[in-house]
């Protein structure tokens, strides 16, 4: 029997748990003398999977082809191609299958497990721990990562003895510390910034309007000049402007919006695609057809009336105007905050469901075929510490189930291929 190789995964998340479940269930398949081990700071596993998704835990995303599946991470898109072609959103949910998990979609293609709670996941982990045999080591927040001469690795803490591992991987999330640790060991870490979040806005026309949302087309403009477009849902909080094409929004821009405070220039269309065009022929064949009604009881048809009676207030329209008496400068008026709204962005408030920071380990000195560290070999990253993240919707999962899988594959691979070489 070959000597044990200890595998030490740092952080007790979804990619450390994914990490090392496979790596113990390969280790079996190929007859491997692996001992497994998440090292954790705290004494709590898996804290954002609970409550990600509001609690359900939004796991991945309806969407198989795994080119446009990519398209959704504003960084980390070409480097994911080729890991998510070995696995991908479909493999997770046979994973999970595979355990006994029905993954479902919604019709936005958030997918959620059928029990619509995040205990699912968590537990079905847990128990795969300890049928493996996993060793968890809780409230030992690494500090620091020596490497040895021989290859092999110390994970020090402070008041413990150092943990020995051949292997280590590092799924240390967003956190400082994980960073810290990737840095003295030769890495660079991009400049971090918070991504999905809503924007700060104050104006007459979405005051104490939250709640109503509308199929929007957004535009951005930074004091840069550099502009962003969304499409998509669009919601009024009491803040200002939240829902998906928002959030996208702010993903897509998040470094470039940190780097202009986040102030910048929105314009909404709040009749989706609609141009301005078609929005005055409508608004023209209103006044022709409904002459004799008023404005405030008519109005185009997508647009609730509370929003309706503000804007008119905005532009000062009398809504006890007949559509008939709407003078052409006051028409034109209106199909100008219709489709090109104007906003000033004031700041950033974080989306509540899902938080998450763009900026990590430069994906360059990371070998996406392996997960392996192109800098310290030995040394292994899997999710969020990476430069890598998603919109919402369950992209950041996937990346994390990816490159945990990815990295397992190729530690028990580079295990089989050491024993041969003896
Ligand atoms: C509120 C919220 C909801 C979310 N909902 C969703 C969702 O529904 N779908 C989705 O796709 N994404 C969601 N996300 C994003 C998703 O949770 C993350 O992308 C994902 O958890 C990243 O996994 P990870 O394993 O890389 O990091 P984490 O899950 O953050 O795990 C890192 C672990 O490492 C530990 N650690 C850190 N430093 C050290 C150290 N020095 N030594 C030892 N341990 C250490 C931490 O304590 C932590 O347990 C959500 C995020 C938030 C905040």
């Amino acid at each position: 029997m070959p000597k044990e190789q200890h595998i030490a995964i740092v952080g007790g998340g979804a990619a450390g748990f994914f990490c090392a479940i496979n790596v113990a269930i390969n280790a079996k398949k190929h007859k491997q003398n692996v001992k497994v081990s998440i090292v954790e700071s705290s004494g709590q596993y898996l804290k954002k999977v609970r409550i990600s998704g509001g609690g359900r835990c939004n796991v991945t995303h309806n969407q198989f082809d795994v080119k446009r599946f990519v398209q959704s991470y504003p960084r980390g898109q070409r480097e994911l191609l080729s890991p998510m072609q070995r696995f991908q959103a479909q493999d997770t949910i046979r994973w999970f299958e595979k355990q006994g998990v029905e993954i479902v979609p919604e019709a936005d293609g958030r997918m959620f497990p059928v029990s619509n709670t995040s205990d699912t996941i968590i537990e079905t982990y847990l128990r795969l721990v300890e049928d493996y045999k996993i060793n968890l080591v809780p409230h030992f927040p690494v500090k620091h990562i020596e490497k040895l001469e021989n290859g092999s690795f110390h994970l020090e803490s402070r008041n413990s003895q150092p943990i020995l591992a051949d292997k280590v991987m590092i799924a240390t999330g967003s956190s400082n510390g994980g960073y810290q640790l990737a840095e003295r060991l030769g890495h660079t870490i991009t400049e971090r910034a918070p991504s999905l979040f809503s924007f700060k806005i104050r104006d007459e026309l979405i005051e104490d309007l939250p709640g109503l949302s509308f199929e929007a087309t957004i535009k951005m403009t930074l004091p840069s000049k550099k502009v962003f477009k969304e499409r998509g849902p669009v919601l009024i909080t009491h803040w200002g402007l939240s829902g998906p094409a928002i959030l996208k929004l702010s993903a897509w821009a998040a470094r470039e919006m940190k780097q202009s405070q986040y102030q910048a220039r929105l314009l909404v269309n709040w009749l989706g695609e609609t141009s301005p065009q078609q929005c005055e022929a409508e608004l023209q064949e209103l006044k022709e057809r409904e002459a004799r009604k008023l404005l405030k009881n008519t109005y185009p048809a997508p647009l609730p009336k509370r929003f309706w009676c503000q804007l008119l207030n905005k532009l000062q329209i009398s809504g006890d105007k007949q559509w008939a008496n709407l003078n052409k400068k006051e028409l034109n008026k209106i199909v100008q905050a219709l489709v090109a709204s104007e906003f000033s962005i004031e700041g950033q408030n974080r989306f509540k469901d899902e938080f998450v920071e763009c900026g990590g380990v430069q994906l360059r000195e990371v070998d996406f075929r392996s997960m392996e560290s192109k800098i310290c070999p030995g040394l292994y990253f899997a999710g969020e510490v990476l430069d890598v993240d998603g919109i919402t919707g369950g992209f950041n999962f996937q990346n994390a189930w990816t490159t945990a899988w990815i990295a397992a594959q190729a530690m028990i691979d580079r295990i089989i291929d050491g024993a041969k070489a003896l």
